[in-house]
């Protein structure tokens, strides 16, 4: 359920970010889907995450380093399949990277605690919301939790 397009950068990013681990250590803590999309920058297919028409109250963290990322404030209807959130819960919890992979330049949303990739970051397809952004993430990268019993 995971297509994974390698990002060539990430092997020699990881030691500036405060989470991070060591590979081995990320293949130990993550599940194999879990590691294509977080560690590889895979992508689930549309439509077959957990959260895409998800709309229950919460925050989503970081499903590698527990960090919180999104809320459901700001989470919205794009139809594209996969959760999209019109902002960040704060700017600095998120980290973006010019990404050229399959021919394209689009902006790579990583979290910014452990460097896992999450998805990419739309700007400008007329949404009617306050940013007209769409940071388009993975299920698999987020988990879930409830407003008043954070995880951690
Ligand atoms: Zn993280």
């Amino acid at each position: 359920m995971v297509d994974v397009d390698m990002n060539t950068e990430r092997s020699t990013d990881t030691a500036r970010y405060p989470l991070a681990s060591d590979d081995a250590e990320w293949r130990r803590r993550l599940s194999p889907q879990e590691y294509a999309v977080l560690r590889q920058a895979g992508t689930e297919r549309a439509f077959t995450g957990e959260y895409w028409d998800d709309h229950t109250e919460g925050i989503y963290t970081c499903r590698a380093c527990g960090t919180e990322l999104f809320r459901s404030d700001e989470k919205f209807d794009s139809h594209c399949g996969w959760p999209s959130f019109f902002a960040p819960l704060a700017q600095d919890r998120v980290e973006y990277i010019q990404d050229r992979t399959f021919g394209m330049v689009r902006t790579e949303v990583r979290c910014a605690a452990c460097g896992s990739h999450l998805g990419h970051l739309f700007e400008g397809e007329g949404y009617d919301t306050p940013t007209d952004q769409r940071y388009c993430i993975n299920s698999i990268s987020l988990r879930r939790v409830p407003k008043n019993d954070r995880a951690e």
